[in-house]
């Protein structure tokens, strides 16, 4: 039986490392690192993750500050707030919660809030250099991901990945991730022909995309690390459940380590949205100040 990635444990010890970055930042500078949560509309699971992540905020002693917009706001109205906040001083993360209704640009929305204070780490600007392996703000899935893999795998160099769907919040920047940790790593996505034989070579499979139990046991080689992004919710006897896109009890019976859906890759994406903010901060300190605390940083 497969070993378990408990993400949620794991995101305990990351949302610790965070609140003492906040308590010294707080010492040290007088800097209280607050995060802006910008919600437009009402989508219900918007409603749950933000509440969820402005939760956690608060207990690291991270500042928030929540902006509800109604739906039929404007993309000025919308992009003017993020511009203040981008000029506010005290506001050191601005996330933009998505899915936008459909009115709106996502692309332009993103691409107004200011590169350092990007703490999903969307904006083009920290893409490219993701891409282009600087260190950078980084999109908080895929980095939950990257922590849980380096629990089985201290060192990645040399496996091969397998990342299964290739969106610009999961796919394409866990790719990148694991490019630079030296994986060999194959994209596969549902325009790819036979999925299942490429995932059956890959030492690691990154599944994010969104099917219930796509991935089944038959994919996975004998000892191979399976990481479930997906999150799937069904109705089972009335009761509203959630389910990954791995079959898990299935992929356990053959997979070396396997993180579960609830509690695996979702507990660890919310911490390290938490950890962005603090390295955002570091981002925006002035060199001198920065180097109080022996951080590194580039944009001095
Ligand atoms: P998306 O819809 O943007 O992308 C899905 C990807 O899967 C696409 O690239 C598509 O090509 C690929 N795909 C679709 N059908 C396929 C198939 N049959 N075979 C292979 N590839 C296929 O979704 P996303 O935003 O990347 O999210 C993926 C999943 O991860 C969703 O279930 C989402 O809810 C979940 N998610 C979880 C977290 C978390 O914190 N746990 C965060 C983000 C997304």
């Amino acid at each position: 039986m497969a070993q378990l990635i408990d993400g949620k444990a794991l995101s305990i010890q990351v949302l610790q490392q965070v609140a003492s970055d906040v308590e010294l930042l707080k010492v040290e500078s007088g800097i209280v690192p607050t995060l802006a949560v910008v919600l437009v509309g009402e989508d219900p699971a918007s409603q749950v993750y933000v509440r969820n992540k402005m939760k956690r905020a608060r207990e690291v002693g991270i500042g928030s500050r929540e902006h509800r917009l109604d739906a039929d706001i404007t993309q000025n109205e919308l992009e003017l707030l993020i511009d203040a906040l981008n000029n506010d001083a005290d506001v050191h993360g601005i996330l933009v919660q998505l899915p936008l209704p459909a009115h709106f640009n996502e692309d332009a929305v993103i691409a107004s809030i200011h590169p350092d204070k990007d703490v999903d780490g969307f904006h083009p600007l920290n893409v490219g250099a993701l891409a282009a392996g600087r260190d950078t703000l980084v999109p908080c899935t895929p980095q939950g991901c990257m922590i849980m893999l380096n629990q089985i795998h201290p060192d990645l160099s040399g496996k091969h990945a397998v990342v299964i769907g290739r969106s610009n919040i999961v796919g394409k920047p866990m790719a990148m991730l694991l490019l630079q940790a030296n994986c060999t790593v194959t994209i596969v996505h549902s325009h790819t022909q036979d999925i299942e034989s490429l995932c059956r070579n890959a030492d690691i499979v990154i599944a994010a995309v969104g099917r219930r139990e796509l991935v089944d046991a038959d994919w996975i080689k004998p000892g191979a690390t399976v990481i479930d992004v997906g999150i799937n919710a069904i109705e089972i006897d009335g009761k509203r459940k959630l389910i990954g896109d791995v079959a898990f009890e299935a992929v356990a019976g053959v997979a070396g380590a396997i993180t579960p859906v609830p509690g695996g890759v979702g507990p660890m994406t919310i911490a390290c949205l938490l950890l962005n903010t603090t390295r955002a901060v570091k981002r925006q300190l002035p060199r001198s100040t920065v180097m109080q605390f022996g951080v590194e940083v580039e944009n001095s």
